[in-house]
């Protein structure tokens, strides 16, 4: 499906819940106690409604994010019935990674090949200090993954002062496991103490620092649906995605997404207030016309861009739009 400016939008991202079992510090407030109550949530019922309607017309890419997706009651059954709707070509999921080791297992069995999984930090230390979580089960659940044979993309979200120092041993740790690595720039998406210009770390002085000791060899292939842009460090062999959605003026040039909250709103785009409510089509009965109607008129007003170098004051926090 096209958008007005002829961007070609087929790629959905669904919110399963709000909730956390971590608190980064770019993401969740510290004392952070919002969370939608359980009824608000939309069921596995509605959620497939909206894939539906979804797939009706034309979107063919899924991807499964929160809050931490693997929260979720009955997830890995919800990843199954996905994978297996028609015009879905492809399901992935974005999460925390801690609870791979106890599920991962089965969400392969689902069908689901693909995961991004954030790594803020290798030193344990480091690690608690940025998410409040342990990083150990999160490196089991990595190479668990890898070692089921997924597509595996590690997902750094960049902090001057609070991870620089880790971007060498996340590489070296990315090469020796063969997967990629996403250098992502902080942005407003949450209502988070951390998000001050001190903080901010561009996509393009990491860049600088990797060239001075490597040649960077821009790879052509989509490697994802997103919008980074991968190199392959040609001494290290790893390959590094970048996502630069402040420093890169062009950036939504190339949106091809939507998402959907825990809660049933459907955003156009994620550096904009702008948001349709689908529950009237939702409850007390799915209304798939309604639905579909709604999904329509939402796209038909996607913005050329965010709004995130606008002094944007994000109205939610990043659990409750999904990631
Ligand atoms: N809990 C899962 C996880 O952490 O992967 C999925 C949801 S999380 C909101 C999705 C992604 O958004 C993560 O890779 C996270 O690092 C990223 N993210 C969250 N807040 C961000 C921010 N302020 N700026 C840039 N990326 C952010
Ligand atoms: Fe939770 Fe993911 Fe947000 Fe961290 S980035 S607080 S793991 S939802």
């Amino acid at each position: 499906m096209n958008d007005p400016l002829g961007r070609t939008v087929d790629y959905l991202r669904l919110s399963v819940t709000d909730r956390c079992n971590e608190r980064c510090l770019y993401c969740m407030p510290e004392h952070y106690r919002g969370w939608l109550p359980q009824k608000e949530i939309l069921s596995d019922a509605e959620l497939m409604a909206v894939v539906r309607v979804a797939a009706g017309i034309g979107f063919k890419r899924f991807r499964v994010t929160g809050g931490e997706p693997l929260l979720r009651p009955g997830i890995v059954e919800f990843m199954a019935d996905l994978a297996a709707f028609p015009g879905v070509e492809s399901v992935q999921m974005t999460t925390n990674g801690m609870f791979l080791p106890r599920l991962g297992d089965g969400l392969v069995r689902a069908g689901v090949r693909n995961f991004n999984i954030s790594l803020d930090a290798l030193d344990p230390a480091r690690y608690r200090a940025i998410t409040h979580g342990d990083v150990a089960p999160v490196i089991d659940g990595i190479r668990q993954m890898k070692a089921l044979g997924c597509k595996v993309k590690l997902n750094t979200v960049l902090m001057r002062g609070k991870n620089e120092d880790q971007i060498e041993s996340i590489l070296d740790f990315a090469g020796a496991l063969d997967v990629v690595v996403r250098f992502i720039e902080l942005m407003p998406v949450s209502m988070s103490e951390m998000l001050s210009e001190e903080n901010f770390l561009p996509v393009g002085e990491v860049r600088r620092n990797l060239e001075r000791e490597d040649i960077l060899d821009p790879i052509e292939d989509a490697l994802g649906f997103g919008p980074a842009r991968y190199y392959r460090l040609r001494r290290r062999g790893v390959i590094v995605g970048f996502i630069s959605a402040i420093t890169d003026l062009h950036f939504c040039e190339r949106c091809n997404k939507m998402r959907l909250t825990a809660d049933g709103k459907l955003r156009p785009c994620l550096g904009n207030h702008l948001e349709t409510d689908l529950l009237p089509a939702l409850r007390p009965d799915v209304d798939l016309d309604a639905l579909e109607e709604l999904f329509l008129q939402t796209l038909a007003g996607k913005p050329a861009e965010h709004l995130f170098r606008s002094n944007y004051q994000p109205g939610r926090v990043m659990t409750a739009i999904g990631g």
